[in-house]
């Protein structure tokens, strides 16, 4: 990396991640219950280069998981009651992906928490690629919810 504000930044991402993590929890605690195809899988929970160089600017060390494991396996961090570790330490995949049944029931959230919503999420996408100092793809920056389970 050859970002001079890189500790800031990462600060600021990880707040990011907190502001998003309520309204998306909110969602997938009614509709993950009754999920039949989990996407918590061994496969989605392995941190990517770009997850390390963040965490990595926090001084924090990346959670470990077994890497021996199947893809299809259920992921090292998933337990009874979800997801066990943080949204901010998580991959930043298991915070953009939006299965159409979370989708549709955050959709269906309309008003001011929507909105802000929205507004956080385009926010913490521009922060995490000013750090991470990758361009921005359309599909990033105006459409979040983009991907399929
Ligand atoms: S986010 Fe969607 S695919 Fe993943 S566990 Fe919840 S309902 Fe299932
Ligand atoms: S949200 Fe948590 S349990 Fe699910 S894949 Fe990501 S790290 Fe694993």
């Amino acid at each position: 990396m050859n970002n001079n504000n890189e500790p800031q930044i990462a600060h600021e991402l990880r707040e990011a991640f907190e502001a998003v993590d309520p309204f998306i929890q909110k969602h997938t605690a009614l509709v993950c219950p009754s999920c039949k195809k989990v996407c918590c899988i061994a496969k989605h929970g392995r941190h990517d280069e770009k997850d390390i160089t963040f965490l990595s600017a926090l001084k924090f060390e990346t959670p470990c998981l077994k890497f021996d494991s199947n893809d299809t396996d259920p992921c090292g961090f998933l337990n009874a009651e979800g997801c066990s570790i943080e949204r901010w330490m998580r991959p930043f995949r298991c915070t953009w992906f939006f299965c159409d049944p979370l989708l549709e029931s955050m959709k269906g959230d309309k008003g001011r928490a929507y909105r802000r919503f929205i507004e956080s999420f385009q926010r913490l996408v521009l922060l995490r690629q000013e750090l991470l100092n990758t361009p921005a793809t359309d599909k990033q920056q105006f459409k979040p919810f983009i991907r399929k389970a």
